[in-house]
């Protein structure tokens, strides 16, 4: 008996929990990968996180309990909590949905920023190892500040672009992919030299060097491939949390962070699958990708078409598919957009929605905001399957979306976002798009979809002139 309680260490507790706390994470991550379960994938994320917060508290105090540096530390630590907290739960009540890409590229920046200063902290403590130990720890501080570093200025880029304070156009450096391969290079001889003789000054350089690359990465990466950006900075700050876990000996860390790492990888590669680009191009910085010449106005003369007549068209239609976009999660169009939905549908007209995997600002972004508007989930397909049916369809509504129903990426080559697959909306019957001015999308780039013969312009708020559309209804 006395064998069995002896056993139970605040450290073999604690480990107890982490593998729970694991499981719940792969269990949230497999439920937020369906619609029908998502919420359930959340509930087991939150739980996780608890259950892994407290036990790292215990763990952490339980063995010195009743010294003084237990007070001090525990002290900042409720601290710490509050603040973080405080502004954590602030922060996320305020964030418009529109605002969520950014928040979350500045959250990853944050996780950056804490693995830099763990790895810091891990150069400068008295580690009391040896030999290989100890040599394998400096490997560890060198490649964890390096990701960090690379993380934090890296999502920051991100954070600005998104949030348009930074132009979205890629910076074309000359010889930006000399530099990028230049800056890798010396960072696999400086963490050599490092592990032979690990001075300061080589951490400083590294972590100046990590700050400078990660910067110049995502600012070199133009608008169109920003989804895979952020989807890969995601990725870094799982593999940067790896890092920390590492040196802070944590096994729930280093499994947590390779969850986010190797799924943000996979979404990155998913995405640059559906873009129809190369996954190593825009990890290396838009290596290959050319900078965008247009002028972002749409060319030639676009037909305008009033409520009354979208009205009618829509009468009459057998079938018509809605496409939404960025503007529809500005205008928060998702709600009358389901009411016009569930109306059509009462008169007997097919309706479905057909979901560009880049849409929005963020993966998932539509169907996160047709979730909420209570939009039936077996009426939103995506991209590849429904790309093939524009051509039977009646009327196609653009609500709020540019760059991802733009003809001249399937058709001109020389556009910048040539070659990234695009809904066909213009093989539809009949084409009304919802915006507010002839201005381009997010990639900047000029869209001729809005001067076919077969397309007509409804200008104004998505969500003013989808309630227009309902009363006239
Ligand atoms: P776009 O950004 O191409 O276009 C959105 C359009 O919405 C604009 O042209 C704008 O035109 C219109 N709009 C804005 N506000 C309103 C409003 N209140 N009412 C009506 N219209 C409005 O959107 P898409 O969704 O088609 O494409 C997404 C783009 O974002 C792609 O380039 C993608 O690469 C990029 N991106 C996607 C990410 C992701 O993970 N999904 C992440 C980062 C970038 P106007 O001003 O005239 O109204």
């Amino acid at each position: 008996m006395a064998e069995t309680t002896s056993l139970l260490t605040p450290a073999s507790v604690a480990g107890a929990a982490y593998i729970v706390a694991a499981l719940l994470f792969i269990m949230s991550l497999a439920g937020l990968s369906k619609h029908e379960t998502a919420k359930a994938g959340v509930s087991y994320g939150i739980a996780g996180m608890t259950i892994a917060l407290v036990a790292t508290v215990y763990a952490t105090f339980a063995d010195a309990w009743g010294t003084p540096t237990v007070t001090t530390g525990l002290t900042l630590l409720v601290i710490a909590v509050i603040v973080g907290a405080a502004i954590g739960l602030w922060r996320a009540r305020v964030v418009a949905m529109t605002g969520m890409p950014e928040l979350i590229a500045l959250l990853h920046s944050f996780v950056g920023l804490a693995a830099v200063l763990v790895g810091w902290n891990g150069a400068l403590e008295e580690t009391g190892m040896s030999g290989a130990l100890l040599d394998i720890h400096h490997a560890e501080v060198f490649i964890g500040v390096f990701i960090g570093a690379v993380t934090f200025t890296g999502s920051i880029v991100a954070f600005l672009k998104l949030s348009a304070r930074m132009k979205s156009a890629p910076l074309m450096l000359p010889g930006k992919n000399v530099l990028n391969l230049g800056a890798l290079i010396a960072f696999v001889v400086l963490t050599v030299w490092y592990v032979i003789t690990p001075e300061l000054w080589l951490l400083v350089v590294v972590t100046a060097l990590a700050l400078a690359l990660g910067w110049h990465l995502v600012a070199s990466i133009g608008g169109g491939d920003m989804p895979v950006v952020i989807s890969m900075l995601n990725s870094y700050s799982g593999w940067a949390a790896a890092a920390a876990g590492f040196l802070l000996n944590n096994d729930l860390l280093i499994v947590t962070g390779a969850l986010v790492g190797s799924s943000g990888a996979y979404l990155s590669y998913i995405m640059c699958k559906a873009m129809n680009r190369s996954f190593i191009s825009v990890i290396a910085g838009g290596f290959g990708i050319a900078a965008p010449t247009s002028s972002g106005e749409a060319e030639g003369e676009a037909r305008e078409i009033n409520i009354e007549d979208a009205a009618e068209l829509l009468r009459d239609a057998s079938s018509v598919i809605i496409t939404p976009g960025y503007g529809m999660a500005v205008a928060q169009a998702q709600y009358p957009v389901a009411e016009l939905t569930s109306r059509l549908r009462e008169r007997g007209v097919r309706v479905r929605f057909g979901i560009h995997p880049v849409a929005g600002r963020l993966p998932g972004h539509m169907n996160v905001l047709l979730a909420e508007a209570k939009v039936p989930y077996d009426i939103v397909e995506e991209m590849d399957e429904i790309n093939d049916d524009f051509p039977e369809t009646t009327v196609v509504l653009v609500i709020g979306a540019n760059d991802t129903v733009n003809p001249a990426a399937a058709e001109d080559p020389g556009s910048p976002i040539a070659g990234m697959p695009v809904l066909k909306v213009w093989e539809a019957k009949n084409v009304v798009v919802f915006k507010r001015s002839m201005a381009s999308g997010y990639a900047g780039v000029a869209n001729p979809l809005f001067t076919r013969d077969n397309a007509q312009m409804l200008f104004g708020d998505a969500k003013q002139r989808v309630e227009d559309l309902l009363r006239v209804l």
